[in-house]
């Protein structure tokens, strides 16, 4: 009999939030596609991620999340190991970007990017770890940060500011839980096909200009970014920690 491919998520299951669009519901696909039980956490109706993890012949379930709200982790993870746990993988997906001068940026746009891309990341991570040590598991928690974690970008304040502190987070994560068996890593997207970058398509100059600096000549798609998932959620990664992954066609090479 062949040996199980390091690369497969049989058995496992994972949480992903943010998963009823964009690079979520790439990651929830891909993650179902090599084997893995999905929970599809966020606000919205889960059912087309969930029809397309049942037509690819995987297992999902919905769970309705806000991480606006304030103390909401140790629930969502209690809550996702109640469903189909316990859970052995975390993807913080989840995230927003509001677009302002800095000279104009307000309080309101700063404090609710920083809530969701930054703090709930953390205390998702925290209650994810938490259970998996108390219960004598291992677990996998990747990250997903952006360009902006390498990169300043213009009008997006509080967006660069939490994806570079997600960049710092994950590896002072990674340096913590590393030999309590909890690999954290961090996935920066280069630029994706998603509600996130509806505004750049939108306007010719910038697509323009954008295109023009990705060596692969053309947007990413959520599917791109599944690969690296899978990868980092697999025992393939296992002596992988720390690590923000560009996954850009080319952006930051150039
Ligand atoms: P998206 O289509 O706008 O998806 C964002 C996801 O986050 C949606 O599922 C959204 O749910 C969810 N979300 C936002 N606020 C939430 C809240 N309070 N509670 C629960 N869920 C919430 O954008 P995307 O491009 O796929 O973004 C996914 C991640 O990739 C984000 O962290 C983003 O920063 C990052 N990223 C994207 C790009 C890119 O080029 N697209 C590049 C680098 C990094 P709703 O649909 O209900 O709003």
């Amino acid at each position: 009999m062949a040996a199980a491919s390091p690369f497969g998520l049989t058995g496992r299951t994972a949480l992903v939030t943010g998963a009823n669009t964009g690079i979520g519901q790439g990651i929830a696909l891909a993650l179902a596609e090599a084997g893995a039980t999905v929970i599809a956490a966020g606000r919205s109706d889960m059912g087309e991620t969930q029809a397309l993890i049942t037509e690819a012949g995987g297992a999902g379930h919905a769970l309705k999340v806000d991480l606006q709200q304030q103390g909401i982790a140790p629930r969502v993870i209690d809550q996702a190991n109640d469903l189909a746990g316990p859970l052995d993988i975390l993807i913080n997906n989840a995230g927003i970007i509001r677009r302002a001068d800095a000279l104009d940026f307000s309080e309101s746009d700063w404090d609710e990017v920083m809530n969701v891309n930054l703090k709930a990341t953390f205390f998702l991570a925290q209650a994810f770890a938490k259970s998996a040590v108390d219960a004598g598991r291992t677990g996998r928690i990747v990250n997903i940060a952006s360009l902006l974690a390498f990169q300043g970008g213009i009008r997006v304040a509080s967006y660069t500011a939490s994806k570079s502190g997600l960049a710092g987070l994950t590896k002072l994560l990674a340096c913590e839980w590393a030999a309590k068996g909890i690999n954290v890593n961090a996935i920066a997207p280069g630029y994706i096909e998603s509600n996130n970058t509806q505004a750049l398509r939108a306007d010719p100059d910038r697509n323009d200009a954008i295109l023009a600096r990705i060596p692969a000549g053309r947007w990413g798609r959520p599917s791109d970014i599944g690969g690296a998932a899978v990868f980092l959620a697999s025992d393939a990664a296992a002596y992988v920690n720390g690590a923000v992954i560009p996954v850009d066609g080319g952006w930051l090479a150039r």
